[in-house]
């Protein structure tokens, strides 16, 4: 098994310190001191530094846009506190008191410019406001729910219901046959990336049923559940996904594609996948470092099993 505090949007957690969600004043005067450490998003989007890195905002922004939306993420190893505001969508940064600081960056792109700690703050952001925004309702009778906790709860006013931030599980994984692994891509990815096949987990399905119901219905592979190993696990914000590696190993090679979810799925051999890896090979690229597939191709090629 792999650790999954190496891989990235997960790695270098902060302490979440819970604790504080429920203690509104101690969270006005966090928010207020002026060592706060306060990153900002737009649309699911951070703000980044014109030299790389994510924008820390002190106390400022809270004069600079008083109705951001306040998640606060937890204390850094000082002690810190950390929190992200989001601003609204007609927020005019250029207008700003803190216009001239960063630009609004695609969230894929910005991976490539954070640390590992920055990285995995702009994600959980990212996924909460995400959800702040497609759970404004309450589900049961739709009035308007209150957000509550810090940022990670919601309560309706009206009905009472408590609504909680989800995360979706998904089962992201290989299919091995000897010193073969089963690649697949989507018509909608660039012109030679191939990745691990995936599938969200349905509900009164195990982990490792839900990844065989995939290969099976994606790619006409038959493997046992039973067999299943884990891997590794990654939080991905688009918006609230856990992709959950796995490896099975096929009991058939005879490929079906099922052309509603993919363009096509080939085997590449361990060797193939060392030249994918190394950026050596004529027709295939992995996807980048920050994704989790990268590393469950990695973890497979290098093996020597
Ligand atoms: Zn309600």
């Amino acid at each position: 098994m792999t650790n999954s505090d190496l891989i990235p949007l997960g790695a270098r957690p902060i302490d979440r310190a819970g604790h504080h969600r429920s203690d509104p004043d101690w969270l006005e005067a966090a928010y207020g001191r002026e060592d706060v450490l306060i990153l900002v998003m737009q649309k699911g989007l951070p703000l980044v530094a014109p030299g790389g890195g994510l924008v820390w905002m002190g106390p400022e922004i809270a004069k600079a846009a008083p109705d951001a939306r306040r998640l606060f993420l937890g204390l850094d190893k000082q002690g810190t506190p950390v929190f992200a505001a989001g601003l609204r969508d007609d927020f005019d940064l250029d207008g700003s008191l803190i216009a001239g600081t960063g630009e609004f960056m695609d969230f894929r792109m910005a991976m490539t410019k954070l640390s590992e700690l920055e990285a995995n703050l702009a994600s959980t952001a990212r996924s909460i406001f995400e959800w702040h925004k497609s759970h404004r309702f309450c589900a049961a009778c739709g009035v308007e729910n209150e957000v509550t906790e810090a940022g990670w709860k919601s309560v309706c006013p009206a009905c009472e219901a408590q609504h909680f931030p989800r995360t979706d599980p998904v089962a992201i994984m290989l299919a091995t046959s000897g010193d073969k692994c089963l690649l697949g891509r989507q018509k909608m990815w660039p012109a030679g990336m191939w990745s691990c096949l995936a599938g969200f987990i349905e509900p009164g399905e195990t982990l490792e049923q839900g990844a065989a119901r995939e290969l099976h219905e994606e790619a006409g592979i038959v493997c046992h559940p039973a067999n299943a190993e884990y891997l590794c696990c990654q939080p991905w914000p688009f918006p609230s996904s856990l992709m959950i590696g796995l490896l099975l190993p096929a009991e058939n090679e005879d490929i079906t594609v099922d052309k509603t979810e993919l363009e096509s799925a080939r085997w590449v051999s361990r060797a193939e996948m060392r030249d994918v890896l190394a950026g050596k090979h004529d027709e295939i690229f992995a996807p980048p470092p920050f994704a989790v597939a990268h590393h469950i191709m990695k973890i497979w090629a290098e093996r020597d099993d």
